[in-house]
C-alpha cells in the first residue's frame, strides 16, 4: 500500500469509530471526545478542573499523534535496539524484577523501564512491545494492598512509584483500561494519610512535582477535593525550587567536598539540589504549582530557573552540565542522559501549561541534538554523561564532578544502569507531544517532525498529516482532513530563529509570522486544505564559553566530526561496552563572524533510515579553520575550549561540519580566530 492510500484507509476507519464519539459536556467540565482508529476506547483531552488554572494548551492522549517518515524510522530503531529488548538482557527489568512479582531489582528500574516502552509501543502499534509493557501494568493493578498501597512489598519509598504513575496515566490514555483511576484513586487515598507520618524524602522529596503532576491528571477526572489537598501536601514536604532559584548560588561547578558528598549516603539536601536529574524534572516544578495557584509569580518560575541554568551551567547542545551534579560551562563537562530526558518530559509539560514557544524551541534542540548524541546509531549503547567537546571515549574520571571512570562510554549500563533504564521515554514523549489542543478547543503544532494527528475538534474527526524533513530541510508541508468543516484555530509554533519564515495555505502566500511566538490561524478547515511553512535553514553562531562559538542551523547543533575508532572493551549480553579513540586531528579554530557564517557551504543529502547516522547525514557545512596546535587534550579530555580570539600559523583549511547528534567524537565549541 501506498502511503497515502494507507493514510486514507486509516483515515477511513478512525472517521467511521469517530461517529459514535460523542463531544460535550461531562458533569461540568469542559471536553473534547476523541476517538482512535485502532482502539474501541474513546479518549479524551480533559482540561483542568475548577479551581485549577487553565493551561494554555493540554496534550492529546497517547496513541493521537503517530509518527512517520523518519521520526517512525528512528522509533523502529529503538524497538530494535536497547528499546525493545531490554529485558531480554538485562536481569534489573527481565522477568524476576519486582515490580512484576520477582525477587529482583524492585525500585526505580521497572518503572522508569515502562514509562517509555509503553508509548513506544502504542506509538508503533507494536503487539510485542504492547505485551511486554502490559506485564508490569497488569502486575502493579491486580497487586494492590487493601490499604491502597502499590508495587513491590519489599520497600515504602514515595519516589519509584512517582514513576509508575506517570506509566498508568499514559496506559489509561492509550487503553481506557477502567481499572487505572480506582487503583490511582486509591493509592492517592493512602499517600495522603499515610504523608503525614512518613512524609517525602530524598529523591521523594526533589521529585515531588512528578508525583503531583499525576494527582492533578486525576483531579481533572474524579473531580476528588482530596487530591488538590495532597498536591499542596506534596509541595509543602517537598523542596522548594523557587526558592533555590531566586537565590541561585550554585553557580560554579561543584566538588563532592562542596555539596557533602560523603555525608548520609550522598543524599543530603546540598548534593541532591546541585544534582542534574533532579533539576531536570524539576523544570516542571512551578508550572504544576501553577495550576494549583494560578499565580503570576508561579507562571515565571521556569523561565528564571532555566535561565540560570543557561547563565551558569549551560553548553551548547541546549544542555546543562551534570556529571552529574552542576559542572560549569566548559563544553569538555558532561550531562547525564537521565538529565536529558527528564528535562525533555518537563519541556513537554510545562509548554502545555505555559504555552511558552521558547520551551518547544529547547524541547526540539534537546530531541534533535543532545538526545540521540548519546546513543549508538543502532541505539544497543549508550552514554552515561555526554559532552559537546568529546575528543575521546574511554575509561577516565577527568572532568566528572562526581561520576565514575565509566560514564564516558558507549555501553549497556556505563557508570550506574539508572539511565538503561530511563532513557526510552525520550522520542516516544516527544513524538506524542508534537500536537496539542488549545485552551480554546484548537489545535497547536507544538513541535515539528513527521507525523500524523487524528483528533475530535468542537465535535469534528480531524485528521493532520504532517509531511516533513525538518529539522534537516525547512518545509513542513500540513494537509488536513475533517468529517465536515469545521472552524477552529490552528496553532504553529514559529521557532526563534525563524524570522522570515513564509506560510502559504491552499498555495496563497501569506503575511510572514513573527518569529519566536504561536501564530494563530483562526478559520474554517475542511478536507484538502494545505499549510505550507518554510522554514530558513541559515547557519548562524551561537557565542559561548570563554568565547567560543558553536554553529546551528535550524534546530540542528553542528560540530567536527572527530575520525573515530571503535573499540569493544567487552561483550554485554546481547550488547556490547565500547570505547572510541580519535583517529584524526580535532583542534580546530574558525575563521568566522556573525556575517560570514550566513555564507557558509550547505550540503544536502538524501535523508537515510538512519537520520543520525555518520554515514547517512542529510546535510553538512563547510566553513574556514585552521589547527589551534596550543590546544590539546589530557587524559582523554579536551583542555577547556581557549579563550577567544586566538592565532594560529597553521594554513587555512575547509572542515566540514555534520549535526551533533551524528558525530560521536566530537568537537561542538570552537575558539574564533583573530579578524
Ligand atoms: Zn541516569
Amino acid at each position: 500500500m501506498s502511503k497515502s492510500s494507507q493514510f486514507s484507509a486509516s483515515r477511513r476507519r478512525f472517521l467511521k469509530q469517530a461517529g459514535v464519539a460523542v463531544a460535550g459536556s461531562l458533569s461540568g467540565r469542559r471536553t473534547l471526545a476523541l476517538a482512535d482508529g485502532d482502539h474501541a476506547a474513546q479518549r479524551r483531552v480533559v482540561t483542568n478542573r475548577a479551581p485549577l488554572a487553565q493551561n494554555a494548551f493540554y496534550l492529546l492522549p497517547l496513541g493521537s499523534v503517530t509518527p512517520s517518515g523518519w521520526l517512525r524510522d528512528q522509533l523502529q530503531i529503538q524497538a530494535d535496539g536497547l528499546g525493545g529488548h531490554l529485558d531480554e538482557t538485562w536481569a534489573d527489568v527481565g522477568p524476576n524484577n519486582g515490580w512484576l512479582g520477582g525477587t529482583g531489582e524492585s525500585w526505580e528500574r521497572g518503572p522508569y523501564f515502562v514509562d517509555g516502552l509503553l508509548p513506544l509501543a502504542y506509538l508503533l502499534d507494536d503487539a510485542r512491545l504492547k505485551a511486554k509493557a502490559q506485564r508490569f501494568i497488569d502486575w502493579t493493578l491486580e497487586h494492590q494492598t487493601p490499604s491502597g498501597m502499590i508495587g513491590p512489598t519489599t520497600n515504602d519509598d514515595w519516589w519509584p512509584r512517582m514513576v509508575m504513575l506517570k506509566a498508568l496515566a499514559q496506559y489509561e490514555e492509550a487503553t481506557g483500561d477502567p481499572r487505572v483511576v480506582p487503583v490511582l484513586s486509591r493509592y492517592f487515598a493512602y499517600q495522603l494519610q499515610a504523608l503525614p507520618g512518613r512524609p517525602l524524602r530524598d529523591w521523594g522529596k526533589f521529585r515531588w512535582q512528578d508525583n503531583a503532576l499525576v494527582g492533578i491528571w486525576l483531579y481533572n477526572r474524579t473531580g476528588d477535593p482530596k487530591l488538590i489537598e495532597l498536591v499542596k501536601l506534596l509541595h509543602s514536604q517537598g523542596h522548594d525550587w523557587q526558592k533555590q532559584y531566586a537565590d541561585f548560588r550554585f553557580t560554579e561547578p561543584v566538588t563532592a567536598e562542596a555539596i557533602k558528598l560523603n555525608e548520609a549516603g550522598g543524599l543530603g539536601d546540598l548534593a541532591l539540589s546541585t544534582h542534574g536529574v533532579n533539576n531536570g524534572q524539576a523544570l516542571k516544578a512551578a508550572p504544576v504549582w501553577y495550576v494549583v495557584t494560578g499565580s503570576e509569580e508561579d507562571r515565571r518560575g521556569m523561565g528564571e530557573m532555566l535561565a540560570a541554568l543557561d547563565r551558569y551551567h549551560g553548553l551548547p547542545n541546549g544542555m546543562f552540565s551534570c556529571d552529574e551534579h552542576f559542572a560549569g560551562r566548559n563544553p569538555s563537562q558532561g550531562s547525564e542522559l537521565c538529565t536529558v530526558v527528564e528535562t525533555m518530559f518537563s519541556l513537554e509539560q510545562s509548554l502545555a501549561i505555559l504555552g511558552e514557544a521558547a520551551l518547544g524551541d529547547r524541547l526540539e534542540k534537546l530531541a534533535f541534538n543532545a538526545l540521540q548524541g548519546a546513543f549508538t546509531d543502532d541505539m544497543w549503547a549508550h552514554q552515561y554523561n555526554q559532552e559537546p567537546n568529546q575528543v575521546e571515549v574511554s575509561l577516565h574520571r577527568k572532568p566528572w564532578t562526581t561520576d565514575g571512570p565509566e560514564s564516558n562510554l558507549y555501553g549497556l549500563e556505563p557508570n550506574f544502569g539508572c539511565c538503561t533504564a530511563n532513557f526510552h521515554q525520550g522520542w516516544p514523549k516527544f513524538a506524542a507531544s508534537l500536537w496539542m489542543a488549545s485552551g480554546d478547543d484548537g489545535l497547536v503544532a507544538a513541535a515539528y517532525s513527521p507525523c500524523e494527528v487524528q483528533t475530535q475538534v468542537r465535535g469534528v474527526a480531524v485528521g493532520i498529516r504532517e509531511e516533513t524533513e525538518y529539522p534537516f530541510r525547512g518545509t513542513v508541508r500540513m494537509k488536513i482532513d475533517a468529517a465536515s468543516p469545521v472552524a477552529f484555530p490552528l496553532r504553529f509554533r514559529i521557532p526563534a530563529w525563524a524570522s522570515g519564515a513564509s506560510i502559504r495555505i491552499n498555495g496563497k502566500e501569506m503575511q510572514r509570522p513573527e518569529a519566536g511566538a504561536f501564530l494563530k490561524l483562526e478559520r474554517t478547515w475542511k478536507t484538502g486544505d494545505v499549510v505550507e511553512f518554510e522554514f530558513p535553514m541559515r547557519a548562524r553562531i551561537v557565542r559561548g564559553f570563554n568565547g567560543s562559538v558553536s554553529i546551528e542551523r535550524g534546530p540542528l547543533v553542528f560540530s567536527f566530526p572527530v575520525g573515530e575508532d571503535w573499540v569493544k572493551l567487552r561483550d554485554r549480553g546481547m550488547t556490547a561496552d565500547w570505547q572510541v579513540f580519535p583517529s584524526s586531528q580535532w583542534n580546530y579554530a574558525l575563521a568566522i563572524d556573525e556575517s560570514s557564517i550566513a555564507s557558509a557551504a550547505t550540503k544536502e543529502s538524501p535523508l537515510g533510515k538512519r537520520p543520525f547516522a555518520r554515514q547517512d547525514t542529510a546535510v553538512s557545512l563547510e566553513l574556514q579553520a585552521r589547527k589551534l596546535s596550543t590546544w590539546r587534550a589530557m587524559d582523554g579530555v579536551a583542555d577547556p575550549v581557549p579563550q577567544s580570539p586566538v592565532s594560529s600559523d597553521e594554513p587555512p583549511e575547509r572542515i566540514t561540519l555534520i549535526p551533533y547528534a551524528a558525530a560521536k567524537l566530537r568537537v561542538t565549541s570552537f575558539p574564533v580566530l583573530k579578524g
